[in-house]
This record gives structure tokens, sequence and C-alpha cells, in this order.
């Protein structure tokens, strides 16, 4: 996500967004023994990768970090992109570097072939900066389309959206529901979907930017990251990457 571009929120676009979500390209009946919380870094700037990664470890848990190859060393409105270092030491730490698109483009814009030709170069970008092949892919803006759902490469077990919801009973492989771990009521959010998540053992990710004491429009203070991995662990959840969490479905 950048300041720079903002998918239209037109009706029309509303409503073909809405569309795009019901029409399950991997249907799943998902379940787990427990709940479980997967927080995820999208783009990425270098906080998360830092900040937020001890933030993470700290509470013994790991996360998923969506890289575009084409945003490393790249500073915009979330702050410094990450470096190749980074990658790296997440990497061998135990996080999971996911796949995001080399040049964050707004998929639901372009054709398929653009697109999965875009998939393959953040995968070779990633690959040469020392990361595995990525497992799992978040799409740009959230924005996607049928066309695009049905093709995903089968290298990718999940992609994520940015659409709410709890990933539990009927689910779309190639179109997870996410949380934004930001915004206006963002957190309380996040905070309610896990009381309900826990009663159904559900799985739930969030999703955010750059970590900080001062973060952007897009980010999560450290604090308010601290408090979520705490409600997690008091409600019992498990807090995975997101192919970790997929791992352990049951059905
Ligand atoms: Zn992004």
């Amino acid at each position: 996500m950048t300041a720079a571009y903002a998918p239209s929120r037109d009706l029309v676009s509303k409503v073909r967004r809405r569309l795009t979500q019901e029409r399950l390209a991997r249907p799943a009946r998902l379940a787990f023994e427990q709940p479980i919380l997967s927080v995820t870094f999208d783009d990425f700037p270098a906080t998360a990768a830092d900040v937020g990664a001890r933030v993470l470890e700290r509470h013994g848990a790991r996360g998923t970090y969506y890289a575009s190859a084409g945003m490393a060393h790249v500073s915009g409105p979330c702050g410094p992109g990450f470096a190749p270092a980074d990658i790296v030491r997440l990497t061998n730490t135990g996080h999971e570097i996911g796949c995001h698109t080399s040049t964050h483009a707004d998929c639901a814009q372009r054709d398929i072939f653009s697109n999965l030709d875009d998939l393959a170069r953040n995968r070779d970008a990633l690959l040469a900066m020392g990361a595995r092949p990525p497992r799992t892919h978040a799409y740009p803006y959230g924005e996607t389309t049928s066309e695009l759902k049905d093709n995903l490469p089968a290298r990718f077990l999940s992609a994520r959206g940015i659409l709410p919801g709890l990933n539990v009973g009927p689910t779309d492989l190639a179109q997870l529901r996410a949380y934004p771990l930001f915004g206006a009521g963002g957190l309380a959010r996040v905070a309610n979907a896990l009381t309900t998540a826990a009663k159904r053992n559900a799985w739930v990710i969030g999703f955010t930017h750059d970590i900080s004491d001062t973060p952007s429009p897009w980010g999560t203070s450290a604090a308010d990251l601290e408090d979520l991995l705490r409600t997690a662990r008091k409600l019992g959840f498990l807090v995975l990457p997101v192919t970790s969490a997929l791992e352990k479905r049951i059905a």
C-alpha cells in the first residue's frame, strides 16, 4: 500500500470487489484444533523487519512478510523499505517471506499475463536476495480478479486479500480474509474477532505495514502489536506465519 495510489471506491468497483471475493477459486473447508493468529506485514517497511520482528519474537512468535522486491531500499509513506539483509535475517529466524508482486501494481487493472509475469519476477528477485520460494501471496491493495485467482501458480498454497473475516469453515484459499491492524477502530475490531475466533477455533489474519512509536496511517505502534499478542495468548491462540498456520488445518 502506498499513499500515491488508491483503488477506485466507486459503486461498480465495490460490487466487482465483492463478487470477486465471493467467487471461490480454491474452495476449502478449514478446521483447526485451536485458534490461530497470523501477523502479516505488507510491502514491507524496514521497521516491520526490526521492531515488528522483535515484538513477535519476544512472544515466541513469527510473522509473514509479504515482500515486493521493487520496494527494497525504497522510501515511501510507511518509511524506508526493507533491505535484502532483512530477507536473510527473517528467513534464518523462522519468519516467512511471502510474495506481494515485484511492482506492487493493482492486479485488477492489468491482464493475467502481466500479473503472472510480475509474480515470477518477484520470486526470482526474492530468491536472489536469499529468500526461499514464497508459498503464499498477498494481492497489493487487496485487489484481484477471478482470472488471477483461478490462475494463481500452484506453488502458492494460499493468497491473502484485505477483506475482513475469519478463516474457518468454507474458505477461499485464493483469497484469505484479513483484518487491518490500523485505521479508525481497526484494533478494536480485530480484538473482537479474536474473541469470536477463540470460540470457533478459527484463523485470524492481521495485516499492517510499518511498526513504530509513531506509525504511518497504514502502520501499527509496537505497543498495540504487543497488546494484540498478549490478548491472543490469553485466549489460547497459536501465533504462526501464514503457511505454518495452514499446515495446522485438520480439515
Ligand atoms: Zn502492499
